[in-house]
């Protein structure tokens, strides 16, 4: 792999209003997935037409643009990103980035038996995959059609072709897999993998269960997994929202726990989102935005025009989400259209 130098000038910075720095883009390259998780989209969901989503020229057009203003981190996601088209080109097209410090997925796993190894190559580094259960009938009740055999299978295949930053995702739900969370950790460290237990946010309406009745907070899991095992806080933090856990006896494993209810993150905030239809989304959980899209198809080509409206756009990010469990959603774009 030729690395390529976009020759981002030293000092270019993205700055918000509360003088956060944004460094790191989440990209949703499709709203489509092969699952229907039940926290992340109903059952019936519509997904856009082609047209609607930017193209995965526009896509690298953007991510470019981002990339000379300083961004040093993008993870590409979804939706489920490797349902894509042609995806592969997108991360080798990243992948020669040498500005670009880390090239990062966040997949289901459904389909990492055929595409890890490619990926590898391709340059990304960090694969987040999500695995909620270990149980094979719960897992097809909260994916409503997923086959946990090709998630382990496709962990397995990442494994071998060479990933060694891997971390598991689990969205933790009273009454659906709650109970499970020492087994997922037991699985985690017998892999060698991080994981990061997640409170579910309200994004969408979600007509499988009651978000208010589901929640399960970081507090109750640190619990439950301190019976089990010696945790003990870590100061490292990754930019984002996690609160970092080692685990003395298991050096290999990292417990993270992403909390927007019981523990806000949003003062270290160093991170913005395009969605699949290009709109630039400033916070997951406000609807501040700026259309890219619309700018992209209107003066293709003209990056100066593309820079100044992102660099005009930190001034919208808001202060902070304003999650709460307890209302009906107030987002009503579920997960699968921004990124997790
Ligand atoms: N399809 C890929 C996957 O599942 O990993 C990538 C996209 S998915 C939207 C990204 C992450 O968001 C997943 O780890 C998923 O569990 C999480 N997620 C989806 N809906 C959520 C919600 N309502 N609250 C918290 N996390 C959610
Ligand atoms: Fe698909 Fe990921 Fe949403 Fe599940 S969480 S429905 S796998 S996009």
């Amino acid at each position: 792999m030729t690395s390529q130098s976009l020759a981002a000038p030293a000092s270019v910075q993205l700055q918000d209003f509360f003088k956060r720095q944004i460094n790191y883009l989440r990209i949703s390259v499709t709203d489509r997935c092969d699952f229907r998780c039940i926290y992340c989209m109903s059952e019936e969901t519509r997904f856009l037409r082609r047209a609607q989503i930017l193209s995965l020229e526009e896509i690298a057009w953007i991510a470019q643009a981002f990339v000379e203003l300083g961004v040093k981190k993008i993870r590409i996601t979804g939706g489920e990103p490797l349902m894509r088209n042609n995806i592969l080109s997108l991360f080798e097209q990243l992948g020669r980035w040498s500005d670009l410090q880390e090239l990062a997925l966040t997949t289901n796993g459904s389909q990492l038996t055929r595409f890890a190894p490619a990926l590898y190559a391709a340059g990304v580094q960090r694969l987040n995959i999500s695995l909620d259960t270990l149980n094979a009938e719960r897992f097809q009740s909260i994916t409503r059609v997923g086959k946990l055999s090709k998630v382990l299978e496709g962990i397995a295949a990442a494994q071998q072709a060479g990933f060694s930053k891997i971390k598991l995702n689990a969205v933790i739900l009273k009454q659906r897999n709650h109970d499970e969370v020492v087994d997922l950790l037991r699985f985690a460290i017998q892999e060698g993998l991080d994981i990061s237990f997640i409170e579910e946010m309200p994004l969408g309406a979600t007509d499988a269960h009651n978000r208010a009745q589901a929640y399960y907070p970081s507090e109750a899991i640190l619990r439950d997994l301190q019976q089990h095992f010696s945790l003990s806080p870590s100061t490292e933090n990754s930019g984002g929202p996690a609160r970092y856990y080692r685990l003395p006896a298991h050096p290999n494993t990292r417990v993270g726990f992403i909390s927007p209810h019981s523990h806000n993150f949003c003062d270290t905030c160093n991170r913005v989102r395009l969605t699949a239809e290009g709109r630039l989304l400033l916070c997951l959980g406000q609807e501040h935005s700026v259309d890219l899209r619309q700018l992209v198809r209107t003066y293709p080509g003209d990056k100066v025009r593309l820079q100044q409206a992102i660099i005009a756009s930190m001034r919208l990010k808001p202060k902070g989400h304003e999650f709460d469990v307890r209302r009906p959603a107030v987002i009503l774009r579920q997960m699968n259209m921004t990124g997790g």
